[in-house]
């Protein structure tokens, strides 16, 4: 006979357990629930001691509030919270707990013990248990305030342990909990110590949030962050957003130091995520994803943070008024600063410079009349090829003749130059006074036939021609989408382009939004179609290779994607089509051209992939590279 299923309510230890699963998933999750327990028990003072990265002992130590004795076995129960008492409270959360879950789902996994010594109080007490079980409470010494500590996580349920990665990720996830926290309540000085030795430390702040967090920033983000980042503040009836977020041209790999804040609550909200990747959308190529710190005030009842367990994702009442607020104050700024450039690029060829020695410095010369006098150059740090000067210290040759890029050209006087280089050089005397007052300056010289030279008054400044040249195509040609004016230029034969049935099928499913572009397409058959015009403004184009670039693009759009992004990825295989390449020799009037029309142009600092479009070398740098500072 079989047997009817009993209904039993759970013991205690294993419901903690089960909730342990949810709210306790590794050792940072333990840091985080303590160190946000501290911060509401208005801690000034939090200490992170770790050892073997939270595996064998975490402690958290504050100097908040504190328990009364009577209190501290209660806090050690499930749903038990001095934070909320009502329903109704739950919609006017401004602590970080509520739930009264961690202290007992983290009691019930490790072996356990809180001291703590109550505000009002003489003493100090100390409560301790294993897996959740056997409690004691005993007097202990303490200051005021409140030591939680946390041994063999983990050690009763083993299946989790299987779960935690390589150490240095375990320590990772640990220094990004107490950093994320640490960021906004720069009033609260934090330390982070494993195995003894000090792994963050940050000193208390008084003032105003924005600039108290910039230390506490340029410690963790690096000072590079700090030179490519923009301030965010806009504030809109009750909703606020103030922060930093980094120059499209500052990208990395991964969303990690994207750091965000619902009332001062971190979280990594998938809405809030959006947005800021919503803003920064034409500007940064796939994968690479800026940085922020971002603060977003909002009344507490217009968020629900109690939707996940350890708290981190939130509802909003009115998602699309956030996400709207949010992409709009970034793009603000970003447009407002889209003619800088991030100064680590130039930084890096600073740092690649490096003062050399020419070969021929120490050595005997056979027949050279005068030995030259030994002179500066600039040689390319490269670790795989490395200089020849020191091998060459006792042989006797002649001297190397210097290669060409390198020879200075002592009086431009002695050189005779053909007509058009001539004219080409007039023009670039008058463009000079006349335009190196302008932010890009005035063309001097054309590199490489790919970039070019400009003198600004406060430097030098080197562009892409190909990458400035896209985006400028790129902004003209969503102007031209965004107001409906896209000039088509016939073709006098249409150009017929063969592909596979899909491929044709494909792009005539989509030969209305193509209009729309100024491409004109027909089907000619069933495995060809005929282009019977571009975009004007991309001039000549080849249409056969434009088209199977689309078809490319057509290919790729995903069901999610949506028209707005199917607009850019177009426009940018467009304007790339359009576009000045590089290896194409320039005129000085032509160039200046350019510089004039990146100066009057969005987002001209970088083009459709997040890749700057031009260099600068400051002045100051300049004289630095030659010890005139
Ligand atoms: P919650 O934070 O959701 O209330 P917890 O399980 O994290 O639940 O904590 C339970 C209770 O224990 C808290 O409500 C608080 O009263 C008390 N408590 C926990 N940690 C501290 C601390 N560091 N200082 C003072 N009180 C604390
Ligand atoms: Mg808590």
């Amino acid at each position: 006979m079989k047997q009817t299923p009993h209904i039993k309510v759970l013991p205690e230890f294993v419901a903690n357990q089960i909730a342990a699963g949810e709210v306790v998933e590794r050792p940072a999750s333990v840091i985080k629930e303590l160190v946000e327990n501290a911060l509401d028990a208005h801690a000034t003072s939090i200490e992170v001691r770790v050892e073997d990265y939270g595996l064998t002992s975490i402690a958290v130590s504050d100097n908040g509030v504190g328990i009364e004795k009577d209190q501290i076995p209660l806090a050690l129960e499930r749903h038990a919270t001095s934070k909320i008492s009502e329903t109704n409270d739950l919609f006017n959360i401004l602590s970080f707990g509520f739930r009264g879950e961690a202290l007992p789902s983290i009691a019930s996994v490790s072996r356990f013990s809180i001291t703590s010594k109550f505000i009002h109080s003489d003493d100090a007490w100390t409560y301790k248990g294993e897996g959740g079980k056997n409690f004691r409470l005993e007097p202990a010494p303490a200051n005021v305030g409140t030591i939680i500590e946390v041994k063999d996580l983990f050690f009763n349920t083993p299946a989790r342990l299987k779960f935690l990665k390589a150490k240095r990720t375990e320590m990772e996830h640990i220094q990004d909990v107490v950093v994320r926290l640490a960021l906004a309540h720069s009033h609260v000085s934090f330390k982070l110590i494993n195995d003894g030795e000090e792994a963050l430390r940050f000193g208390s702040a008084q003032g105003d949030l924005l600039e108290d967090t910039l230390p506490r920033l340029s410690t963790f983000m690096g000072r590079d962050f700090i030179a490519n980042a923009v301030p965010v503040n806009l504030e809109r009836e009750d909703m606020a957003i103030r922060g930093f977020v980094s120059l499209p041209t500052y990208n990395l790999s991964t969303s990690r130091r994207q750091y965000m804040y619902i009332n001062n609550r971190p979280v990594k909200d998938k809405l809030l995520l959006g947005a800021l990747k919503n803003a920064y959308h034409d500007l940064l190529h796939t994968g690479r994803h800026p940085a922020c710190v971002l603060f977003i005030d909002l009344p507490a009842n217009a968020v629900d943070v109690n939707v996940h367990p350890a708290k981190s994702e939130v509802r909003f009442k009115d998602g699309r008024d956030v996400f709207g607020m949010i992409r709009t104050a970034v793009r603000n700024v970003l447009n407002e600063h889209s003619q800088e450039v991030s100064t680590t690029p130039a930084q890096e060829a600073l740092s690649r410079f490096k003062v050399g020695t020419l070969p021929n410095q120490q050595i005997k010369f056979t027949d050279a009349p005068e030995p030259q006098k030994p002179s500066i150059t600039f040689a390319i740090e490269d670790d795989a090829t490395p200089l020849p000067t020191a091998q060459h210290t006792t042989t006797d040759f002649a001297p190397a003749p210097m290669p060409a890029a390198m020879s200075v050209r002592e009086s431009s006087a002695s050189f005779s130059l053909p007509p058009e280089r001539y004219e080409d050089e007039r023009a670039a005397q008058t463009s000079r006074e006349s335009f190196t007052e302008n932010p890009m300056g005035a063309a001097i010289a054309q590199l490489h036939g790919t970039y070019i030279v400009a003198e600004a008054e406060n430097g030098l400044i080197v562009v892409d021609q190909h990458a400035a040249h896209e985006r400028l195509v790129y902004e003209r040609f969503k102007k031209q989408i965004l107001t409906g004016n896209v000039a088509r230029q016939a073709l006098l034969i249409p150009e017929i382009v063969e592909m596979s049935e899909s491929d044709t099928e494909r792009l005539m499913n989509r030969s209305d939004e193509l209009l729309q572009f100024g491409l004109e397409i027909e089907q000619f058959g069933k495995t060809a179609i005929s282009v019977r015009a571009t975009p004007a403004l991309l001039g000549e184009v080849n249409a056969k290779q434009l088209l199977q670039d689309i078809i490319e693009d057509v290919r790729n759009l995903k069901n999610a994607t949506t028209v707005q992004e199917m607009i850019e990825e177009m426009l940018s295989t467009m304007a790339c089509h359009g576009s000045i390449r590089a290896n194409r020799k320039l005129s000085i009037d032509d160039m200046n051209a350019i510089l004039r029309d990146m100066e009057c142009t969005p987002n001209s600092a970088q083009c459709n992939h997040g890749r700057p479009t031009f260099i600068q070398l400051h002045k100051n740098d300049i004289e630095r590279l030659f010890g005139r500072r």
